[in-house]
């Protein structure tokens, strides 16, 4: 019997996206797709374009040209919203209300299923079951980054968009990093981050940014360590020369 192989959903498709402030680009004519699974780190020096390509493919920011769509749809839809989950340089988190509550009036939002529990099992995956009933402004910034991490994953999105989720984040966070993300293995994301180490160890797909541009993708352009490794010291380290 043979058995035919299903290639897997197309959950990203960006086509030419640019997105410009008066003459700065801040993004240039980037296309690219992620399929169920894929897990892309995104890397660039200052400036290069991530977090716009991020704000992009959340639908939080409009292209000048181009268009992404996820599952099909635009981004800012309802449908999407509800299946991505989402850190940025802010952590949006209401100061006046505990870890907890947070997490409640994020996971209502969203129609979370089995909300307490799933609080609960966020809390304890990143370390701040201790801290559920303590209010936001009280907690350090890496507890913090902890509970944002928490909120992105609490309604088990099938993407994440994640802005240098290591923010913050003391070394023995940085290892348990993959584990707070991912806590079921098979999430499929977009990730940036300065740490190549860490990008290394998060993705299994590499693109790099720089001027706006993709300069080199793992995908098309050889997806060995070594290689990776050289593009960013050219593209991010020595700024293309
Ligand atoms: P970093 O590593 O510093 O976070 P980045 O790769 O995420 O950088 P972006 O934040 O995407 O880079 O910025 C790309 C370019 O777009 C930069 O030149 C930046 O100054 C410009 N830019 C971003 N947002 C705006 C804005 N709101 N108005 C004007 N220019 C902007």
């Amino acid at each position: 019997m043979t058995s035919a192989q299903a290639s897997p959903a197309t959950i990203v498709e960006a086509k030419g996206l640019t997105k410009a402030y008066g003459r700065t680009y801040a993004l240039q004519d980037v296309s690219f797709s992620v399929t169920q699974g894929e897990r892309v780190v995104l890397l660039g020096a200052n400036g290069a374009g991530k977090t716009t390509l991020l704000r992009l493919l959340a639908g939080l920011l409009r292209p000048t040209e181009g268009s992404v769509l996820l599952w099909g749809t635009p981004p800012w839809h309802a449908r999407c919203r509800a299946q991505v989950g989402v850190t940025s340089h802010a952590s949006y988190h209401y100061e006046e209300l505990t870890a907890w509550e947070n997490l409640r009036l994020f996971g209502r939002l969203y129609g979370a299923s089995n909300l307490e529990t799933a609080i609960e099992r966020a809390l304890e995956r990143v370390g701040l079951a201790a801290q559920a009933r303590e209010p936001v402004r009280t907690l350090s910034r890496g507890m913090q980054q902890r509970l944002a991490i928490a909120r992105a994953t609490l309604h088990r999105p099938a993407l994440l968009l994640l802005d240098e989720p290591e923010t913050g984040l003391d070394a023995a966070a940085q290892g348990d990093l993959a584990t707070f993300l991912f806590p079921n293995g098979e999430e499929t994301a977009v990730i940036a981050t300065h740490s190549l180490s860490l990008g290394l160890t998060l993705g299994r797909r590499w693109v790099i940014l720089s001027g706006g541009r993709v300069q080199y993708d793992s995908q098309t352009d050889g997806e060995d360590q070594a290689r990776v490794e050289k593009n960013y010291q050219m593209y991010v380290v020595h700024g293309g020369r």
